[in-house]
């Protein structure tokens, strides 16, 4: 019998951890298809010199102490985003050394997959066995109804965008949360700029910090449990989640560690709330859990902390009422306050829902009923192993990891989880 293939569909962190791991654990052909260079992908092809990872460098290896190992640094720091950029190229560099002629690199965008296999833009078709498809995140969600302004930046991760932005003109950001923060950054590194950034969420709620050193992860059961000391019940409704989440962090020393001993159970415990706890929860509490999830690194915190006291940023709470174009330029947007002028406004929303903010790739899965949109439009669905679930409610040979996991699961955007689901998918391909 001859060689099978897998194609992996994207080669940012997720497609390179993927080969990697197929390269290392199977005797299959690898085919990736990737426009960019591999282990790009928006958090670490895009990032600029002063961007920050938000997690330790520990935490990043693509085994244990890699990362470490490459930036040559301790297992608590808070390295450049471009730096775990080039170590994801250095990974799949190694991965494609030691795969040999098993790994085959496609520099295309993929449109669709039919009983063929990949098809290609501009034509061509990937055959293939077994596909894993790692594009990323949904298109960024468009909470503001200006479209085609040239003052309103849908895609802030588009190269070169704010950079065009004068430094004179006031700018509003439409967010509050990491993006919003990274987008302040790159503003301001221009020492100068004098004109202000308003960043404007329903919260108004900045992403909080990490500290410089880790406190030990709470564990969810046991003697140091929220629960006190039992072993946690298989399904714990969303208040009694909330109740010992709130009381587990007045005990403990650091909020943070209950936050971070929760997180190896998330997925369960998501699983297990009703559709309705789920609305709930993205309702009103993913929000404030994403602000103390995701942490900013101290000294990006620090950063903001000055920027929010010398004036040049400010965080509102509330909506925008209404956005209208005035002749002369930029954009005059009704917020609670009252109506304001400002020469840009920056889209820093999170990802959209699907089916609408479906990617071309992913569009076509689901029109050829391939794939089908999951709980709460907020990825994919998968069954328990990674597969991707077609719109007859079976699986066939396709399988998911990455942030289009999220809805059927919680905890899966960061290198963490994605690690581990690159390894899990590994298993039942070999
Ligand atoms: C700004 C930012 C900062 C982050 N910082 C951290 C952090 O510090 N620590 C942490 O653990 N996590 C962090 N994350 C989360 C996590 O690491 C990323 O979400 C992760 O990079 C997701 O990897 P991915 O490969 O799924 O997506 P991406 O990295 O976005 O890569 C997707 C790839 O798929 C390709 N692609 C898309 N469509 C097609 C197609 N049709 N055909 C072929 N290729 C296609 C793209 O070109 C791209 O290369 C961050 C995320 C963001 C957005």
């Amino acid at each position: 019998m001859g060689r099978r293939t897998v194609a992996v569909v994207g080669g940012g962190c997720a497609g390179v951890l993927a080969t990697r791991e197929l390269l290392r654990c199977t005797d299959h052909r690898v085919v990736m298809i990737e426009p960019d260079e591999p282990g790009g992908g928006l958090a670490y092809g895009q990032a600029r010199p002063w961007h920050l990872l938000n997690s330790r460098a520990g935490a990043m290896g693509a085994d244990k102490d890699g990362f470490i190992g490459f930036a040559r640094c301790g297992p608590d720091e808070f390295r450049p985003r471009q730096e775990y950029g080039a170590y994801l190229r250095e990974v799949f560099a190694t991965a494609a050394r030691e795969g040999g002629d098993r790994l085959d690199l496609v520099k295309a965008r993929a449109t669709g997959v039919s009983d063929h296999g990949v098809a290609l833009a501009g034509g061509g078709v990937i055959r293939a066995d077994e596909i894993v498809v790692a594009t990323g995140n949904p298109a960024a969600a468009q909470p503001v109804a200006v479209r085609d302004h040239p003052d309103y930046i849908a895609d802030p991760w588009r190269p070169g965008v704010l950079d065009a932005i004068p430094s004179d003109v006031p700018v509003l950001l439409v967010g509050a949360g990491l993006t919003a923060v990274d987008v302040a950054l790159t503003l301001t590194e221009d020492r100068h700029r004098d004109a202000p950034i308003t960043a404007v969420s329903r919260r108004g709620q900045l992403p909080l910090t990490h500290t410089s050193v880790a406190a030990p992860p709470l564990e969810l059961s046991g003697r140091a449990g929220l629960d006190g000391g039992a072993a946690l019940p298989e399904r714990v409704a969303l208040r009694d989640v909330v109740r010992l989440v709130r009381a587990s962090a007045a005990r403990a020393g650091d909020w943070r560690a209950v936050v971070d001993g929760l997180r190896p159970h998330l997925d369960e415990l998501w699983a297990a709330f009703t559709p309705d706890e789920q609305d709930a929860f993205l309702r009103h509490l993913a929000r404030p859990w994403e602000c103390h999830r995701h942490r900013m690194a101290p000294s990006i915190g620090a950063r903001v902390g000055e920027l929010l006291a010398e004036g040049r940023l400010e965080v509102r709470a509330g909506g925008i009422r209404s956005i209208e174009a005035p002749r002369a330029g930029g954009l005059l947007v009704e917020l609670d306050a009252g109506v304001q002028w400002f020469g840009a406004v920056v889209n820093c929303a999170g990802p959209g829902r699907l089916p609408a903010a479906a990617g071309e790739f992913v569009a076509g899965l689901l029109r050829s009923g391939r794939a089908r949109v999951g709980p709460h439009g907020l990825g994919l669905d998968i069954d328990a192993g990674g597969r991707l679930v077609g719109a007859d409610g079976r699986t066939g040979n396709m399988w998911l990891i990455g942030p289009l996991r999220r809805g059927a699961r919680w905890e899966t955007t960061a290198v963490p989880e994605i690690r581990d689901q690159a390894a899990a998918v590994t298993i039942p391909i070999r």
